[in-house]
């Protein structure tokens, strides 16, 4: 086993980085941030209608290539109404990694549906296909053209992949394992705007994705998420019930089904339209400041800078180093180093079968997931930090 010597992880680090103090991910607002959410309190259209709300959804789906954005109150909003278009019911299973943010298990309850966690693989940091298709072929029936649990009879819709920390999932394999498998495909791209699998962008393999611009995600909006899709006509069934399914009427109240008030105020798309056209900059200066990780601790032993798979562009949204195998105990000395020396850092979630709300719930053997979470450290990833 190769030892750790944590002043070179230091050293390796503040070569990177400016002096002084370094948070995590802050975001930069150095564009038309100002104005646009200006023009929002100069009309008075600051709430749900209003002109940036559409401009903002055009412009996301022109980056991500997709056909249509619809603009939501926050990611998690938006993986409960992809979960709910899917046709997830309640008492569904959905697949999930046990390596991801709580948000996406939560959403997968807000259904009434019953999260059931899978295992990843450290090359992407994202679900492993071939454990999961072990799995399935050991415990799934099919019935009808549905999927079916036999070790619990309840059915699993769907299998919800997230591109962790900005790197893609291997979609392809995966695709043809929801299809085999009778399973909807959608991706939490939170965490991956402005990442490509294979030349296409994150979130057009699935039939639903979703994009989250919370205040440390690449491009921020205060609080805001996307839904996702190439189908339009789920396109509109998400945008109608996230604006309170009210049929659309010059005077009148009328709402054809329960929806939710989950549209993203104007005053927010504002802002999102401004950190968009900064997007392209964000990017080149993240994969600049990652390039200069990776080279700053090609050379140092028993630790390594994860880099994006070979088929996949990556955003590098949150950057991460990965401890090797047996130097597990150095993961919390180095937190604490570094908190010393004024870099933020931060290991990665509790895994999602740990959390006592979720303990009871169906999970497969996730030793990869367990072993990734005691070897990662994430550390200092904002924009501002690159050239
Ligand atoms: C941030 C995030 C979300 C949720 O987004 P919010 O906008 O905070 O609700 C969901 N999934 C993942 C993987 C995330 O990182």
């Amino acid at each position: 086993m190769r030892k750790i010597n944590n002043n070179e992880v230091i050293e390796a680090l503040r070569s990177c980085l400016p002096y002084g103090v370094i948070g995590l991910h802050e975001p930069t607002f150095a564009g038309n941030e100002w104005k646009y959410v200006q023009e929002c309190l100069d009309t008075g259209w600051v709430s749900s209608a209003g002109e940036f709300v559409g401009r903002f959804e055009k412009e996301l789906a022109g980056f991500t290539g997709v056909k249509k954005a619809v603009a939501v109150v926050n990611g998690t909003s938006a993986l409960h109404i992809a979960l709910k278009l899917a046709g997830v019911q309640p008492n569904d299973e959905v697949l999930v990694p046990d390596l991801t943010f709580v948000a996406t298990a939560n959403a997968i309850t807000y259904c009434g549906a019953i999260p059931h966690f899978v295992d990843s693989e450290e090359k992407t940091l994202g679900v492993d296909q071939n454990k999961l298709r072990i799995w399935l072929n050991q415990i799934s029936k099919p019935r009808n053209g549905e999927c079916f649990n036999s070790l619990t009879g309840r059915r699993i819709k769907a299998l919800i992949v997230m591109h962790t920390f900005g790197h893609p999932v291997d979609l392809d394999p995966l695709l043809a394992l929801c299809l085999e498998f009778d399973l909807e495909l959608i991706e939490d791209a939170a965490e991956s705007l402005g990442s490509y699998y294979k030349g296409s962008h994150t979130g057009n393999r699935g039939r639903l994705a979703i994009l989250s611009f919370n205040g440390n995600k690449i491009v921020t909006t205060g609080g805001g998420g996307a839904i996702l899709t190439n189908d339009e006509e789920l396109a509109a069934r998400a945008k109608h019930i996230t604006t309170t399914a009210k049929v659309p009427h010059p005077w009148k109240y009328d709402h054809d089904q329960v929806g939710y008030n989950y549209r993203l105020p104007n005053i927010n798309a504002a802002l999102g339209c401004a950190q968009l056209e900064q997007l392209p900059d964000f990017l080149r200066r993240k994969r600049q400041l990652a390039e200069c990780y990776r080279t700053a601790f090609e050379l140092i032993e028993g630790i390594r800078f994860f880099c994006e798979p070979e088929f996949a562009k990556s955003n590098y949204w949150l950057n991460v180093l990965l401890l090797n195998e047996g130097n597990e105990k150095e993961r919390d000395r180095l937190l604490e180093l570094t908190a010393q020396n004024g870099i933020m850092t931060r290991p990665v979630w509790s895994l999602m079968h740990k959390l006592p709300m979720f303990k009871t719930y169906p999970c497969m053997e996730v030793n990869t997931a367990e072993s990734i979470e005691a070897r990662a450290i994430n550390i200092p990833s904002s924009a501002f930090l690159g050239y």
